[in-house]
């Protein structure tokens, strides 16, 4: 624990003019407040507070900070009250230490709806002084490194906590070391075996490597040496939670990750940045699509730095970074570095857009459940950066749509797009947004938010906005859209279409009011085909069947058995339903129908690869979802394992799958080496749900090196 005298001293160091007596003040407080109060660990209460400051002054946090620091539990916790710190230490410290109470008052409840309340209280506490952010992150630090003093169940739901909103909150105010720390506890907290097997397959490539870290650090030095450049290299092994991260998200097994070790390469300049860049591509073979501009597209949060991947020296893959000192100061510290001590100043959250988007989202958020889940999505997603035609720069998600960069812009705009064109061509608004991609969004008045787009926008804004605006207008909108479409239908096949027809047939689509059968067509729930046949029975022959005959389909019939409408929404009737074998959909997944000729609607994943060969014929496309009756049906899903060679390893997958109750279907060895081989593994499952639950489970064996759904 830090003396006074310690703390008193760190703070001046950088700070010369703090306010030395309101710090002694302060830490006697704090003592005295405590008391005899023990934490779980069974250390004195008020060692919590003062390693709580303690941590700020790394960060060079003004005095007023590191005395609400080691205040910030002493309302929460003991007979002192507001008034009291404000008498004693003023008024702007009593704001710090009641932002933070409010937020401690709520935390000690439980439940995902307190939660989001206790989130929401942060972000307006953080939106009047973003400082109230950064005590809190470092409050939750200090409790997350005596986390093993906790009763187990308490230990898991603050790791979640951690991993769910805290850390995400640190990287996005760019608090790397803060965000690492966080995010390794909590995983070694949550997910022990993963992170257990993580570690020892580090250890293990250690001693086989014999620490080839200082000689690839030696090598990279002469290498910029040669050429004149002065910098300070550092290596590192990536954090056991960072490969894991990777590990997920490019389904990757750990030997294929190539930057288990990262190398980081200081210099003076930008201008040397780029000539260190350039010393390194052309001595060591690049590693395509690793290289990244973070210099001249920064990061939201202000992160800049080139990445690359190379294979190094001694032939291992490793990843560079190349920034200045400034902007890695910067990188470290993130919005510490640029406001530290600054006397009496304030930084207002206010300022930071993306907090002010995250209260948007709040206040277009219906529950808190609901909230919750958009703000997630809003900061967990890696970026990918786009451009207005003016060249503005807007960051979005991966997997973010021409809807959620219209949505990024202003509601307004995301209310009334009706298309996109993407570097000068019209794009579907569903297509998926690329690195450096100029978007164009073309609006109508008479545009409104439609719950399709719900289907593939990614980002939190975009999706509160269309879920509130369908909540209010649904079915104003499903009956204009059903009346639009069975205008427009009638009129094209020539038929008689008037209001008069409709009441005649309310019966036959258990209706009450015209309105209804409008709302059922708007809805999807009946076709406009269907209304169509019944107004005019002896209507047959129609322009869909000839486009369907002229393609050769071989199943149209009239009355084709309702069993596909029910596994899949959005059919035309009795079209033949096919799933891909490329993508093995699964209900869950997010589906498009392709019309194929010759074989009816095949469905694939949306993010089928093969579904390229089609982006020329947007008359194919079917948006299409799973029906209610898509679960009742087993489903063919296609997995692809690595193993190890030993005995065992089989049994081990298959009683896996026995557990998770999947079945084998079918088992396929595609590759074999004298330490691994590959299967591809057919497996029956009901939904992705199950089948990710089971892909967690294969990826805890160790004998299984790898694990992903086979495209
Ligand atoms: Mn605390």
């Amino acid at each position: 624990m830090l003396r006074q005298y310690e703390l008193v001293d760190l703070v001046k160091s950088y700070d010369p003019y703090a306010d030395e007596e309101a710090l002694n003040r302060a830490y006697v407080f704090a003592l005295k407040k405590h008391g005899s109060q023990l934490r779980t660990s069974g250390d004195p209460y008020y060692s919590h507070p003062i390693e709580v400051a303690g941590i700020l002054t790394k960060y060079k946090l003004d005095c007023a900070s590191i005395v609400a620091a080691l205040l910030h539990d002493t309302v929460e916790d003991t007979d002192t009250t507001l008034e009291e710190i404000k008498n004693v230490f003023g008024e702007q410290v009593a704001q710090l230490v009641d932002g933070l109470t409010k937020l401690a008052m709520i935390e000690q409840k439980s439940g995902s709806s307190k939660q989001a309340e206790n989130f929401r209280k942060l972000l307006l506490a953080m939106s009047e002084d973003i400082r109230v952010l950064l005590i809190k992150l470092a409050d939750r630090l200090h409790n997350m490194r005596t986390l093993g003093f906790c009763p187990p169940d308490k230990r898991a739901r603050i790791a979640r906590e951690t991993l769910d909103i805290y850390a995400p909150l640190a990287e996005r105010i760019g608090m790397e070391e803060v965000k690492d720390e966080m995010n390794e506890i909590a995983f070694a907290e949550l997910y022990k075996d993963a992170h257990d097997s993580i570690v020892a397959r580090l250890n293990f490539l250690r001693e086989q490597g014999s620490n080839i870290v200082p000689k690839i650090i030696k090598q990279l030095e002469k290498d910029m040496d040669d050429n004149g450049i002065k910098c300070t290299i550092t290596g590192r092994e990536k954090t056991p939670y960072s490969i894991w991260r990777k590990m997920q998200l490019k389904n990757a097994s750990f030997e294929q990750l190539c930057d288990i070790m990262a190398f980081r390469i200081c210099v003076d300049t930008v201008a040397e940045c780029y000539q260190a860049l350039g010393i390194i591509h052309s001595k060591y073979h690049m590693v395509p699509r690793r290289f990244k501009d973070y210099i001249s597209t920064p990061k939201p949060n202000g992160y800049q730095s080139l990445h690359t991947g190379v294979i190094g020296p001694l032939d291992v893959r490793i990843e560079v970074q190349i920034r200045t000192y400034e902007m890695h100061e910067v990188n470290e510290k993130g919005v510490a570095a640029h406001w530290a001590y600054k006397q009496g100043q304030r930084t207002e959250g206010k300022n930071f857009r993306w907090i002010r988007e995250l209260l948007e989202i709040l206040d277009q958020a219906q529950n808190p459940d609901e909230f919750l889940e958009n703000t997630k999505l809003e900061m967990y997603n890696d970026q990918v950066f786009c451009f207005t035609p003016k060249g503005d720069l807007i960051g979005l998600p991966v997997g973010s749509t021409p809807v959620d960069f219209a949505y990024a812009i202003h509601s307004n705009v995301g209310d009334t797009c009706v298309g996109a064109k993407i570097n000068g061509e019209i794009k579907p608004l569903r297509t998926i947004l690329q690195n450096g991609d100029q978007v164009e969004v073309l609006t109508s008045k008479n545009q409104h938010p439609s719950l399709e787009w719900d289907r593939f926008v990614v980002t939190g804004k975009a999706k509160a906005a269309i879920r509130r605006y369908v909540r209010i207008n649904k079915r104003e909108q499903f009956i204009a859209l059903g009346k639009e479409i069975l205008e427009k239908l009638f009129k094209s096949e020539d038929q008689e279409f008037s209001e008069k027809l409709l009441v005649n047939v309310l019966s036959d689509f258990e209706a009450e009011t015209i309105d209804d059968i409008y709302a059922k067509v708007g809805e999807g729930l009946v076709t406009g085909w269907d209304v169509l046949r019944v107004v005019h029975p002896g209507y047959r022959q129609s322009k869909l069947e000839k486009v369907v005959k002229a393609i050769k389909l071989p199943v149209f019939k009239k009355n084709a058995d309702k069993k596909d409408s029910l596994k899949i929404r959005g059919l035309i009737d009795g079209m033949a339903v096919h799933f891909a074998g490329c993508c093995h959909p699964l209900p869950g997944d997010r589906i498009v129908g392709i019309v194929t000729t010759g074989k009816g609607v095949t469905i694939h994943t949306v993010d089928c690869a093969s579904l390229h060969n089609y982006e020329q014929e947007p008359e194919r496309w079917l948006d299409v979802d799973w029906g209610p009756d898509a679960e009742n049906e087993k489903h063919i899903a296609r997995l692809k394992l690595m193993l190890s060679n030993e005995p065992g390893a089989l049994a081990n997958v298959a009683n896996i799958i026995a557990k998770a109750e999947a079945n084998i279907m079918n088992l396929n060895i595609t590759y074999r080496t004298l330490s691994y081989f590959e299967i591809l593994l057919d497996i029956e499952v009901k939904n992705v749900e199950q089948l990710n639950a089971l892909i967690l489970a294969l990826r805890a064996e160790k004998l299984i090196s790898h694990v992903a759904r086979a495209t």
